[in-house]
């Protein structure tokens, strides 16, 4: 990879001369190439963002024998499973009911959330961001026992410094991804003393030497979740946009952004070759309800690997937009499937809703996430599947 990004960059304004951006040219390719017998590897990614647990949430959750947040997954489950690994944004802790249960503006969640994101098909949850300290150190430490006793892979957050230096990496078949994750802050909540390594905040050298690790511990490629950007800006500003530059430079080829609680664009170019990074993959689930707020995307991704020559590289990315209904409880709606059963009437399909109000706001959705989120260059396009 090294090699690669080296070259890429090196070569990168002849690249634009010579390669018209497509994703026909980058299919050519890869069926040139497979005919002279190279063989290959894929993994298939599916990244959300913001997972949210607002005091609505949970209280709608609660049943007399505990929580149940599993309806709220139940109608997106098919995109989240199906992927080799399955990501999102943890955005609060699990540190038990001693400790009451809150939600905005600190965050404390029953941990029958973490069971319903197994369920619903998480791999991967990512767990830097600005309520990461909502409990203080033993909420770090609560949350990833938790994680831990579900099978979840996480990076993000560290009960040691051993723990935090050693960095996650995803294997499926012959290929291995590492993942980093770091916040811009804590929402003022201070690092415990003598516990720098708890929470991985944005620190460009501290991003360069992990990057760097990872890939020296076998990573072919590295994915970057990144929590940074302002609130409720649908585009990203300049310091995402440097530090974006500054991690391709580094070899990170791959971005993912969340803490806007909005969408941001993507910025992908060269077939992907010289990175994919996407601003913010906004809320996925959350109690929020303004324009932008009520809606995210989840990505699908198949990376692809080239066992002659080891290259790792995106073969294809597409996105599912989706909706939260807060009608019949909180439930994530895939918006292509809510609005096949609007037109057909399925009244019984778990992506309906009655309510007159969220079928106008479904079919806005559609629209205004295509066309914030369409990247035709690159092929990244929604899924109507
Ligand atoms: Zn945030």
């Amino acid at each position: 990879m090294n090699n690669l990004i080296t070259r890429n960059l090196f070569f990168c304004s002849i690249f634009f001369v010579i390669i018209s951006c497509s994703e026909i040219s980058s299919r050519n390719t890869n069926l040139s190439n497979q005919k002279k017998g190279e063989l290959y590897d894929t993994v298939s990614l599916a990244i959300v963002g913001d997972l949210m647990c607002h005091s609505q949430q949970f209280n709608q959750a609660k049943k007399d024998t505990g929580y149940d947040f599993n309806p709220a997954f139940a109608p997106v489950k098919k995109y989240l499973e199906s992927a080799d690994f399955t990501f999102g944004n943890l955005e609060t802790v699990t540190a038990g009911a001693a400790l009451n249960y809150t939600g905005y503006p600190m965050f404390n969640t029953p941990v029958q959330y973490l069971d319903a994101l197994k369920n619903a098909g998480f791999d991967v949850l990512t767990t830097a961001n600005n309520h990461s300290l909502d409990r203080g150190f033993v909420g770090v430490e609560k949350t990833i026992v938790e994680l831990n006793n579900r099978g979840f892979l996480h990076t993000g957050t560290a009960r040691s410094l051993d723990e935090r230096n050693n960095s996650l990496i995803l294997t499926k078949n012959n290929t291995k991804l590492g993942v980093l994750a770091y916040t811009y802050g804590t929402n003022g909540i201070k690092i415990p003393d003598g516990k720098v390594f708890c929470v991985n905040l944005i620190d460009t050298l501290q991003i360069k030497q992990d990057i760097l690790k990872s890939k020296q511990s076998g990573a072919d490629v590295v994915l970057i979740f990144l929590h940074w950007g302002n609130e409720y800006q649908r585009f990203p500003n300049d310091s995402q946009k440097s530090l974006e530059n500054y991690i391709r430079k580094n070899g990170g080829l791959l971005v993912f952004g969340s803490h806007p609680h909005v969408l941001q664009p993507v910025n992908a170019s060269n077939d992907y070759k010289t990175g994919f990074t996407i601003f913010s993959m906004g809320n996925f689930i959350s109690a929020q309800r303004k324009q932008y707020t009520d809606c995210g995307i989840i990505v699908k991704m198949k990376l692809i690997k080239n066992l002659a020559t080891n290259e790792v590289s995106v073969s294809k990315a597409n996105f599912v937009p989706t909706y939260v209904s807060t009608q019949n409880g909180f439930r994530i709606l895939p918006v292509y499937d809510a609005i096949e059963s609007i037109n057909n009437k399925n009244v019984n399909h778990l992506s309906y809703t009655s309510s007159i109000i969220e079928q106008t706001r479904i079919k806005e959705v559609w629209n205004e996430t295509n066309k914030h989120m369409t990247n035709m260059n690159v092929g990244f396009t929604a899924l109507e599947q």
